[in-house]
């Protein structure tokens, strides 16, 4: 069957009236903010305090874009035992021009220093400017959002779950010091012999 002479022509017609009668999803940016997920991946943020230079990270970066030097420190000795050494962190920088947002740092970090923040508004005129040291790292922290409250039927979380167990052992400990104590000099106590 032979086509209509100006099909071609109405069917396009059709599709600017149906567009045209749709709702714009253009956003307004910058005069609007984007109204994103709070887990978005916009950033990666450090807890210096929580880094323990061990180099996870920078070793598992597809991109090796993770730059970290560190010195030893050493400790004095306590109490008669040997010093110590520890690692200093000296430098700790992300170069988010190679960057791909892959998560691999965050999720090979033992001591939970990286974590994802939504902040996104970091662009640079120059790509050399995207090298970010641990002063901007640690600032975006602030913009973490908290971790989601465990579904109310869930196990307790791992952390608390920790805590409450040793506050019950030391608390058993001090109970049981308590009651030998009080057997050893009380009346009727279990330490008292007929
Ligand atoms: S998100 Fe991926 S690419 Fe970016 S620094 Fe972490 S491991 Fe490297
Ligand atoms: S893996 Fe974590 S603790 Fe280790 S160097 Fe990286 S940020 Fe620091």
């Amino acid at each position: 069957m032979g086509r209509l002479p100006g099909g071609g022509l109405a069917k396009g017609l059709a599709v600017t009236l149906r567009t045209m009668t749709r709702r714009s999803i253009t956003r307004q940016y910058p005069e609007v903010a984007p109204d994103l997920p709070p887990r978005s991946r916009g950033v990666i943020a450090l807890l210096e305090e929580n880094c323990t230079v061990c180099m996870l990270c920078a070793r598992e970066c597809p991109d090796w874009c993770i730059y970290i030097d560190s010195h030893k420190e050493t400790l004095p000795a306590e109490g008669g035992g040997r010093a110590r050494t520890r690692n200093v962190l000296d430098r700790f920088a992300i170069d988010f021009a190679l960057c791909m947002y892959c998560g691999i740092c965050i999720e090979a970090c033992p001591f939970d220093a990286l974590f994802w923040s939504p902040e996104f508004e970091y662009a640079e005129y120059d790509i050399n400017e995207l090298t970010h040291e641990r002063d901007r790292l640690r600032e975006w922290m602030w913009t973490v959002p908290p971790p989601q409250a465990h579904d109310a039927a869930a196990e307790p979380p791992k952390e608390i779950a920790a805590a409450e167990k040793a506050m019950a052992r030391s608390a058993r400990g001090a109970g049981g010091r308590g009651a030998a104590e009080r057997g050893a000099g009380g009346r009727d106590g279990p330490g008292r012999r007929p």
